[in-house]
């Protein structure tokens, strides 16, 4: 007989990096920051038609220090990509970062020297989106995505990713 048959019903077992996961993924907090006209559709998806709520996440941050999600939403002129990192440098860890569109993750139509050729190159990218522009119900599977992403992910993994980008930015330097 398994421990889970012996227990009185209410008991729940899990794994202390499963508990993590699950309150990670359940209370995102977005960073506002829209750079083009992607940025439409993601407030779009935070109004009440789409009820970004129902996933936890209904508060955009005016603060990066309170957000924990970045949505790049539209396309990265080199001057904003200072900014964009400075923004991402200063969230408060571990954080997510969704490139929201084609000129955000590859430059898209712009292929020209005032746009960075997908903000991969800036931050650490977990959920690609495509589109011109994705639609709300896009950016929600997207989230959706991510929310699975986060739950399978081990512990003090996105701190990682971010010093391996670090070293990468600093060998191409
Ligand atoms: Fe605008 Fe399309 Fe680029 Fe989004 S992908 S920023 S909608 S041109």
């Amino acid at each position: 007989m398994g421990i889970e048959e012996k227990l009185p019903s209410g008991f729940l077992l899990t794994t202390v990096e499963s508990a993590a996961g699950w309150v990670r993924k359940s209370s995102l907090f977005p960073a506002t920051f829209g750079l083009a006209c992607c940025a439409i559709e993601m407030m779009t998806t935070g109004a009440g038609r789409y009820d970004l709520a129902r996933f936890g996440m209904e508060v955009f941050r005016a603060s990066p220090r309170q957000s924990d999600l970045m949505i790049v939403a539209g396309r990265v002129s080199q001057k904003m990509a200072p900014v964009l990192r400075q923004v991402y440098d200063q969230m408060a860890n571990p954080k997510w970062v969704i490139s929201m569109g084609v000129c955000a993750s590859s430059g898209g139509m712009f292929n020209n020297y005032a746009i960075v050729q997908g903000v991969d190159h800036i931050v650490p990218v977990d959920i690609y989106l495509p589109g011109c522009p994705p639609r709300p119900e896009m950016l929600l599977d997207a989230i959706i995505k991510l929310h699975e992403k986060i739950q399978a992910e081990p512990l003090g993994v996105n701190k990682l990713r971010a010093q391996e980008l670090a070293e990468e930015l600093a060998l191409d330097a």
